[in-house]
């Protein structure tokens, strides 16, 4: 199997970039932001639950979050792999991928992840906002707070992968085919 971790800041292109890569690599593509957005759409328990978090920017509690996506996984035991798009967000979460996947015999073979400026950020939600119907793209104060919470929770995953040797940053500026391009070469060698 091949996992993967796609990782960047809110806009940095994961989502854009997993719908291209998944079919090259024959990988099922799990964003547990789509999930909980399906959720709320259909008005399940889980979209109940998770809505007042989104719609402020803030983080889905973790029990919450990982029981999801461990329920995605088990739903495509056929997969050659997975590409994670915005999971995981906090240590604990990535603890709990690691432990999930190696009772499975599996593991992540790399965390690949989008660097884009702050200032570009802004500018690609804001302009996402205006076609995305998303509530959390519309307003810069949610904006903000998604950064802040991505600040304070998430960025320090980069080190949690670097110490396994995972992590592989990929430069997220240029069009959309120059960066699938060179999220393609790193892609090979995972
Ligand atoms: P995204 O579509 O990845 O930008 O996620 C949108 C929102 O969904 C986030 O701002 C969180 O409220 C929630 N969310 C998505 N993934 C996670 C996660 N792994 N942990 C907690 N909350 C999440």
């Amino acid at each position: 199997m091949r996992n993967i971790v796609l990782f960047g800041p809110p806009g940095a292109g994961k989502g854009t970039q997993a719908v291209l890569l998944k079919d090259k690599y024959n990988l099922v593509h799990i964003s547990t932001g789509d999930v909980f957005r399906y959720n709320i759409k259909n008005e399940t328990e889980l979209g109940k639950l998770a809505k007042s978090y989104m719609d402020s920017g803030n983080l889905v509690p973790d029990e919450v979050t990982i029981e999801m996506l461990k329920a995605e996984v088990e739903n495509n035991p056929e997969a050659k792999g997975f590409i994670f798009d915005g999971f995981p967000r906090t240590e604990s979460q990535a603890m709990s991928l690691d432990q999930f996947l190696e009772e499975k015999k599996e593991k992540i073979n790399g965390m690949v992840a989008l660097e884009v400026p702050e200032d570009l950020l802004i500018e690609r939600l804001l302009n996402r906002g205006k076609t995305s119907g998303r509530p959390d793209d519309q307003d810069e104060e949610k904006i903000r707070n998604r950064f802040h919470e991505y600040e304070t929770k998430t960025a320090i995953l980069k080190d949690y992968y670097l110490k396994q040797n995972k992590y592989f940053g990929v430069d997220g500026v240029g069009s959309i085919e120059e960066i699938t391009s060179k999220l393609e070469s790193v892609f090979d060698t995972l």
